[in-house]
This record gives structure tokens, C-alpha cells and sequence, in this order.
């Protein structure tokens, strides 16, 4: 399927690794030319490279900046002018006890996974509005919709991304401009290894078997009984991005292998 993003110019905020990267790779794969962004310079350039040698036909561009803070918001408006698909992706959580969260933390999150990319959308959704094409996506969870109680400190950001998707998709109106929300289940990023890792490195279980085994006793309405793979939500990602899918306007999609157990 060609979903026609040739030479559209797409910005992945935390696209150094994760699902960001996931989905940086498969809109190159579909020709889009792709903005790379991490805090880290080094790490920045180094996916820079990776995806321009392996998708030599688009441009692969980095901006490193930590886009929590105003300063490097102002530097990449400045930097990247224009862009036509921006994925709201970068986001920071941890399982924590609630009474050990304290206001520093809540604000924290709060800015990092809701201010930072409402601030990216205030900015770019004009000038998408304005050629009349553009594409913003918000990367939240099913958090949002399914608090399991571990964090609240990020669910509450998953919910508020799903209700700011749907107050900006008000702005669209009859034009060819999209905003909506996607929401992965627990996936198979570089950090939720490393929590596998931790989990059962001292335990007499085999590698192999470490992944049923979460999925079993801590996931265990999961229904595909599995991680999700970042690929497959760069995948989703890329199609819901497509200028052939502008019927997903104001949606909250869900891509959680089934680990709510709501129709709706
Ligand atoms: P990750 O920690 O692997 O990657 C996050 C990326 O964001 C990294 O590149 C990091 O450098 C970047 N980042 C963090 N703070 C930043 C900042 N202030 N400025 C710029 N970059 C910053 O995360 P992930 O697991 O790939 O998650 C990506 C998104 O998907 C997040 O919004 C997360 O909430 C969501 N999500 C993840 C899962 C999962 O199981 N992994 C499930 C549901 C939703």
C-alpha cells in the first residue's frame, strides 16, 4: 500500500529510540522526510545517520533539544519552520507510590508529556491549517483510558493528551488538516526490556520465557498475550498519518493487544 507521504516533512518529538524511532523509521520507509529529535546530540546524529544510510531517497534531519523547555521550543520553531506531520511522541514514565509524589514530580510530568507538545501543535497547527494539509498525532496509552493505579502521576497525561487531541481536532474543521490520539499497550521498547531484565535476571526462569511470563501474571487481560512490537505502532502510526486517512479526525485509537477489556 502506498500511503503517498512522499516528500511530506515529519518531526517525531523522542525519536532517538522507542516507539519514536519505530515510527521515524517507517514514515522514511514510506518517503517521508524525517526529523529526528532526542536531548542528546551525540544520539541525535547517530539515528540522523542509521536511517539516512538506510533510506537514502528521503532527508533525515536532527534537532537535539529537550522540548520540555521553552528555550529549545523557540530554537526548533526557529531551526524547523515547517513541518506537514508532527507525532507528539516523547514522553517520561515511572511507577511510583502516591503519596510519594510529590508536586515537583507532578508538575514535571505534566509538562514534559502535555505542555511540551501542546506547545509544538500552538505553533505548527497555523501553518497546517493554512496549506490545508497536516497531520498532529499524540502518543498516549492505554493509560488514559485504563489507569491501572501504578502511575498516576503519568495516566492522568495519557487522559489529558486524549482530551487536547480532541479540543484541537475542533479547529480543523472541513479542512484536510487531522488530529487524534493513539494509545499502545505495553510495548517492547528498549526501557521495558531493561524492566524485564530487572525483573527476572535473579530468577531461575529462562530468557525466553521471561516475556510470557510478565505477560501472564502482570498483564494478563492482554489478549495477543505478548508485547507489543515498536514496529507495529510505527506501522499504525504512519498509516493514520497518510493524507489517504483524513477520515481519522478527533479519534483516540487503541492498539493495546486487546488489554482493555471495553468495546469503547
Ligand atoms: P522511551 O523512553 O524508550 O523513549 C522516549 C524518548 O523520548 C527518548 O528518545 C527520550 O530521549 C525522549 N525524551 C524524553 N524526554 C524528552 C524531552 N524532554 N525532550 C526530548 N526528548 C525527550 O519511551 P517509549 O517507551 O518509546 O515511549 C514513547 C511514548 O509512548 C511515550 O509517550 C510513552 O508514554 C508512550 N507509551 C509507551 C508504552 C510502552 O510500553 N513502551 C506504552 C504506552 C505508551
Amino acid at each position: 500500500m502506498d500511503l503517498h507521504l512522499t516528500k511530506k516533512i515529519a518531526l517525531i518529538t523522542g525519536s532517538t529510540k522507542g516507539i519514536g524511532k519505530a515510527i521515524a523509521i517507517e514514515l522514511a520507509r514510506e518517503g517521508a522526510d524525517v526529523i529526528i529529535n532526542g536531548r542528546r546530540d551525540a544520539e541525535v546524529q547517530a539515528v540522523v545517520a542509521e536511517l539516512q544510510a538506510d533510506f537514502p531517497q528521503v532527508t533525515i534531519q536532527g534537532v537535539a533539544a529537550d522540548l520540555a523547555k521553552t528555550a529549545d521550543q523557540e530554537r526548533l520553531f526557529t531551526e524547523i519552520p515547517h513541518i506537514d506531520i508532527l507525532i507528539n511522541n516523547m514522553g517520561i514514565f515511572q511507577p511510583m507510590d502516591y503519596f510519594e509524589i510529590d508536586d515537583a514530580t507532578w508538575n514535571k510530568f505534566f509538562e514534559v508529556n502535555v505542555l511540551a507538545g501542546n506547545a509544538l501543535a500552538r505553533h505548527y497547527l497555523p501553518k497546517m491549517l493554512q496549506q490545508d494539509f497536516g497531520r498532529i498525532i499524540f502518543i498516549a496509552s492505554e493509560e488514559a483510558v485504563m489507569p491501572s493505579g501504578e502511575m498516576p502521576q503519568y495516566s492522568m497525561t495519557k487522559s489529558m493528551n486524549l482530551s487536547l487531541a480532541k479540543s484541537l481536532s475542533k479547529l480543523t474543521v472541513a479542512t484536510h488538516v487531522t488530529v487524534n490520539t493513539i494509545m499502545p499497550g505495553s510495548t517492547l521498547t528498549e526501557g521495558v526490556a531493561k524492566m524485564l531484565h530487572d525483573m527476572y535476571a535473579d530468577t531461575d526462569l529462562p530468557e525466553d520465557q521471561w516475556e510470557a511470563d510478565f505477560m501472564k501474571n502482570h498483564r494478563s487481560r492482554s489478549q495477543i498475550q505478548r508485547l507489543i512490537r515498536p514496529e507495529e505502532i510505527g506501522r499504525f502510526t504512519a498509516f493514520v498519518a497518510s493524507p489517504d486517512h483524513g477520515a481519522f479526525s478527533g479519534e483516540a485509537l487503541r492498539m493495546d493487544g486487546g488489554l482493555v477489556p471495553t468495546i469503547f
